[in-house]
C-alpha cells in the first residue's frame, strides 16, 4: 500500500512540472509576441497612400469665380506632374485663390462613409511649389465629413482642417504632420460648431485641397505639384496595445480557467485518497483487534487466556471476586465419548458460563477444562451466589450426547494481596471442593463449606 501512494506522489510532482513548464512556454510566448508586436508597431507594419496624375481620378481645379470672384485658373498635367495656372485678381470678393482639388467621393452619391480614413496616417508629403513664385505660401486642406454635423449634399459643411506653408526648399517635399492640422476657426464660427465637434478628424475626409495661400499677389501663379504622400502605420498604437492587451487577459483567463479545473480535481482526488486512507484504517483497526483477540483468547472456547485476563489484575478494583472452576471427571468424559466431544463441551461449557453471568464478567480459560470467572465490583457473597447458581445450571443441564456432568468452585474475595497470591487462594478453594466430593462451592477465607443441597 505504501509503495502505491509514493508512485502516486511522483506521478503527481511529475505533472505539476510538466504544467508549470507549460505556464513558462506561454508566458515566454507571449512576452516575444508582445516584444515582436512593439517593434513590428514602431519600425514597420508601414502604410501609405500615394497621389500623383497618373494614379489620380476626380481632380478639379477650382477659382474663386463661384464666389463673385475674378481669379481664372486652368489645370495641365506633364510628365505626371499636376500645373496649375492661376491668374488671381482683386476683385469684390476678399479672398481671391485658386485651388486643385482632389475627390474622394463621387458626384451624386449619397453614401456617407465613402470617404477615405486618414486616421492611421501621420504625416503628409508635398511636392508641390510656385515655379515663378517662391515666396508664396501654399494651404493644404482636408474636408471630413461627419454625420454629426454635415449633409451630403452641402459640401459648406464638410469640417475644413488644415494649414498654411511656405514651401521651404524649392527641391524637397514638405512634410507636415497630421497632427498639426487645425480646423479652420471662420468654419467653426460659420457652421456654429459645438465644442466637442471642433477637434481635427481625418476618418472620412472627402476631398484634398493645395489652393494658393492669403495675399497673393495679383498676378499669374504657376504652381507645381509632383505628388501627395500620406504615410504612417497600418494601425493605430491604440488597436496595437488594445490587441495586446486582449491576448494577455484571454491568456490569463484561460490560465485561470484551467487553475481552477486543476484544483477541483485534485480536491476530487484528495477526497478520494481520503475515503481510501479511512477505509484503510478501519481495515487494519480490524486486523488489529483480530490480532489482539488472537493473543488474548483460546482459540477453542472463545474465552481469555492468561494473558487476556491479566490487566483485569492490574486494575486496582475493590470488590473483586473470582470463582475458579474445574470440570468433575473431565478425564472419563474424555476417554468414554472422545476428545472431539471434549471440545464440543469445552465450548459448550464455556458459553454456558457466560450466559449464566453479568456482561461486567470477565471469563478466562486457565488451562484444560478450568476456568476462571472474574467478578468486578463484587462481594463475596454475591459471588458465591453466582457459583452456585452456575453450579446447578451445569450439574442439570443435558451436555452433547446427553452427557451429565457436574463442576467445582472455589470462590475468593480480593484482599490486600498479589494475583497471584489472590488466585492461589481461590486454586485452594476450588481444590477443597474436589476433595470434599466434587459438585460444590467453597468460599476462600474464612473457608466456609456451603453445602449445595
Ligand atoms: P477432577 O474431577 O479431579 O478434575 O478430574 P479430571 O478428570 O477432570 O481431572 P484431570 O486433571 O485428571 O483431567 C483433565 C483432563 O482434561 C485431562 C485432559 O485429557 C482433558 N483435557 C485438557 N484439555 C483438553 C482439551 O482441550 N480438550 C479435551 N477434549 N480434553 C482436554
Ligand atoms: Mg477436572
Ligand atoms: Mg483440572
Amino acid at each position: 500500500m505504501k509503495l502505491s501512494i509514493n508512485i502516486q506522489v511522483n506521478y503527481m510532482s511529475d505533472k505539476k512540472m510538466a504544467r508549470s513548464k507549460v505556464y513558462n512556454l506561454l508566458i515566454l510566448s507571449l512576452l516575444i509576441i508582445t516584444i515582436i508586436a512593439i517593434l513590428l508597431q514602431r519600425f514597420s507594419l508601414n502604410t501609405s497612400i500615394l497621389l500623383t496624375p497618373e494614379n489620380t481620378e476626380n481632380v478639379r481645379f477650382i477659382g474663386d469665380k463661384a464666389l463673385g470672384g475674378e481669379s481664372s485658373v486652368t489645370l495641365t498635367t506633364e510628365d505626371n506632374k499636376w500645373l496649375l495656372t492661376c491668374n488671381i485678381k482683386k476683385s469684390n470678393y476678399g479672398w481671391p485663390f485658386c485651388e486643385l482639388a482632389i475627390h474622394f467621393f463621387e458626384e451624386g452619391n449619397t453614401d456617407v462613409n465613402q470617404g477615405l480614413n486618414l486616421s492611421t496616417y501621420s504625416q503628409v508629403h508635398v511636392k508641390a511649389k510656385y515655379l515663378n513664385s517662391p515666396e508664396s505660401s501654399i494651404r493644404f486642406q482636408l474636408r471630413s465629413f461627419n454625420t454629426k454635423y454635415s449633409q451630403i449634399t452641402n459640401s459648406d459643411t464638410w469640417k475644413y482642417v488644415g494649414i498654411e506653408y511656405w514651401p521651404q526648399n524649392q527641391k524637397s517635399t514638405t512634410i507636415i504632420p497630421m497632427k498639426s492640422l487645425q480646423v479652420a476657426t471662420w468654419w467653426l464660427n460659420q457652421q456654429k460648431i459645438p465644442i466637442q465637434h471642433s477637434a481635427p478628424e481625418f476618418k472620412n475626409v472627402m476631398v484634398l485641397e493645395l489652393a494658393t495661400g492669403n495675399n497673393m499677389a495679383q498676378r499669374q501663379h504657376l504652381l507645381e505639384v509632383e505628388y501627395i504622400k500620406f504615410t504612417g502605420k497600418l494601425f493605430t498604437n491604440g488597436q496595437v496595445f488594445f490587441s495586446l492587451i486582449l491576448v494577455w487577459v484571454t491568456a490569463a483567463i484561460i490560465v485561470l480557467y484551467q487553475n481552477i479545473t486543476h484544483s477541483r480535481s485534485k480536491l476530487t482526488h484528495s477526497k478520494l485518497k481520503a475515503q481510501e486512507l479511512t477505509q484503510l484504517n478501519k481495515l487494519l483497526n480490524v486486523e488489529t483487534q483480530v490480532l489482539k483477540d488472537k493473543a488474548e483468547r483460546d482459540p477453542l472456547t472463545g474465552a481469555l487466556n492468561r494473558a487476556g485476563i491479566q490487566p483485569v489484575f492490574t486494575k486496582e478494583l475493590k470488590k473483586l471476586s473470582l470463582i475458579f472452576i474445574d470440570i468433575d471427571h473431565f478425564k472419563t468424559i474424555n476417554d468414554t465419548h472422545g476428545h472431539a466431544i471434549g471440545d464440543e463441551i469445552l465450548k459448550e461449557f464455556s458459553k454456558s458460563l457466560n450466559e449464566n453471568c453479568r456482561s461486567t464478567d470477565l471469563l478466562a480459560r486457565w488451562g484444560g477444562e478450568e476456568f476462571l470467572l472474574v467478578c468486578p465490583n463484587t462481594v463475596l457473597s454475591d459471588a458465591f451466589a453466582l457459583a452456585q447458581n452456575l453450579r446447578s445450571i451445569i450439574s442439570q443441564k443435558s451436555w452433547v450426547n446427553n452427557i451429565k456432568m457436574t463442576s467445582s468452585f472455589g470462590v475468593a474475595q480480593r484482599g490486600d494481596e498479589s494475583a497471584s497470591d489472590f488466585i492461589e487462594r481461590a486454586d485452594k478453594a476450588l481444590y477443597d471442593a474436589k476433595a470434599r466430593g466434587r459438585n460444590q462451592v467453597v468460599l476462600s477465607k474464612p473457608s466456609i463449606h456451603l453445602n449445595p443441597y
